[in-house]
């Protein structure tokens, strides 16, 4: 579309604002799409388009789009109290009731939550927990990190710098001193010969190989989200969390589960940490906190930590102007009541994830389909020219990106990492909305593989 064909709307935004994780010049040749309106699992654009949102936004509307009673939470919190701090001995009422009813829901020994505004924040937090931890112990050297490849923490320099997304530290000379990347457990990619369970071995044992490249009296914490999500929805072999939880028992090493994403129901758990039965130091959240209808995030602390932080530490010397805001503390609250009394959570475990992943079994049946794999709420498939061999279809993986723009064509949110399509639906979505996900899907596989000239 040339510039003169856009909405008034469309060329302001070229013209002043400077949109995140965006090549703004070819966003605005191309021209942006506007986002007016959403209800239940659809959003809506200016041109009257109508799109199944299996992305919930960013990872985030839980709870679907238009939840009235998110809105009257919002608006009796306004009215009350619109916002107050909670440094210099005060606190608030919305904050000190989600901080209850999240350690009510984390697993037994975590009974604490610091509040932030982001997953970003949330990891920034934990980054100074952790190495303000150690010193408190005695342990000053203990303070690198570990991380993985291709994971995401956010955008930050400490979230970015956690993350191994090599095309964010191009860009500002990240990462910062003191974090180290691993190799990730992505079997599709990286598995070659070996079975599922045997790489995930192979990829827990490279952790225990970078602490004694390290050494163990200087690594203070592993970092990990339960299964990656922006990396392209990379689910571990079975293998890898017991045998990645038996290396950091060994060296006395913090884990920390990211999960922004993973937190609050997506696996059909409160979270992730309790499907994969892992008992972690610290959980950064965000994201589904709120249904993404304000923004909050938050560290959930196990108690080893809290109690060095809190019963040796005196002043935390950290934190946020809107540290548990609280009118997004009120609406993450409602929000964590609603998905509680409409039993959202217990829903996905029994009855729409097993049917989302049984369905989206279906692709794999595609010609150009290498993988398909998920659990919870979350699927991904593995687009390749050979299902044998797991070639790409362009050496550049760009088959994402066509198949995407179909995609889009055809109605249907997915995202494109590379060359692998997923999908994080809202957890409301409904039986006969995951059958019309499937169809697109399998309509825009169709096009793309078509595209190639491969069907
Ligand atoms: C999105 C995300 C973050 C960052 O959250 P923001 O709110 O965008 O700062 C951190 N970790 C994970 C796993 C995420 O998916």
């Amino acid at each position: 579309m040339s510039n003169n064909e856009q909405s008034a709307l469309q060329q302001k935004n070229n013209a002043h604002h400077f949109n995140p994780f965006s090549d703004n010049k070819a966003l605005a040749a191309e021209g942006p799409r506007v986002v007016t309106h959403a209800e239940g699992v659809y959003i809506y654009d200016d041109q009257g388009n109508k799109f199944l949102d299996a992305m919930a936004g960013l990872w985030c509307v839980n709870l679907g789009y238009g939840r009235k009673e998110l809105v009257e939470a919002a608006s009796k919190q306004m009215t009350e109290l619109p916002y107050y701090n909670l440094f210099f001995k005060t606190t608030t009422t919305p904050a000190i009731e989600l901080a209850s009813k999240i350690a009510s829901l984390a697993p037994a020994h975590m009974n604490r939550v610091f509040f932030t505004g982001s997953g970003s924040e949330s990891n920034d937090t934990v980054f100074r927990m952790v190495r303000r931890f150690w010193d408190l112990e005695g342990k000053p050297n203990k303070k690198q990190f570990i991380s993985r490849e291709n994971a995401y923490h956010g955008s930050t320099v400490v979230g970015a710098s956690l993350g191994g997304m090599g095309y964010m530290h191009e860009q500002g000379d990240l990462p910062i001193e003191g974090v180290s990347h691993i190799a990730q457990p992505y079997w599709f990619e990286k598995g070659g010969d070996l079975t599922k369970e045997a790489f995930g071995i192979q990829a827990a044992q490279a952790l225990e190989a970078k602490i004694l490249e390290l050494g163990e009296d200087n690594v203070g914490a592993f970092i990990a989200e339960p299964f990656q999500g922006a990396g392209g929805v990379i689910t571990p072999p079975d293998s890898y969390w017991p045998e990645i939880k038996s290396i950091l028992a060994k060296y006395d090493i913090l884990l920390v589960v990211d999960e922004v994403i993973s937190g609050f129901g997506r696996t059909g758990e409160w979270f992730a940490s309790q499907y994969y039965d892992l008992k972690p130091d610290l959980i950064p959240i965000a994201k589904g906190l709120s249904s993404g209808y304000l923004p909050i995030g938050g560290v959930i602390v196990g108690d080893r930590v809290s109690e060095t932080l809190i019963e040796k530490g005196g002043d935390f010397n950290h934190g946020f102007t809107y540290s548990g805001h609280p009118v997004a503390a009120a609406v993450a609250l409602k929000n964590i009541e609603l998905l509680e009394s409409e039993g959202v959570v217990t829903r996905v475990k029994n009855d729409i994830s097993p049917y989302l992943q049984k369905r989206w079994q279906e692709l794999a049946a595609h010609p150009i389909v290498g993988e398909a794999r998920g659990l919870g709420m979350v699927a991904a498939v593995e687009l390749v020219r050979n299902v044998e061999t797991r070639e790409r279809i362009e050496p550049e993986c760009r088959a994402g990106t066509v198949c995407r723009d179909y995609s889009l064509d055809n109605g249907l949110i997915m995202r494109a990492c590379g060359d692998t399509m997923i999908i994080s639906p809202p957890l409301v979505i409904t039986h006969k909305e995951v059958d019309e996900l499937i169809e697109k899907a399998k309509l825009t596989l169709d096009q793309t593989a078509k595209h190639y000239g491969l069907m």
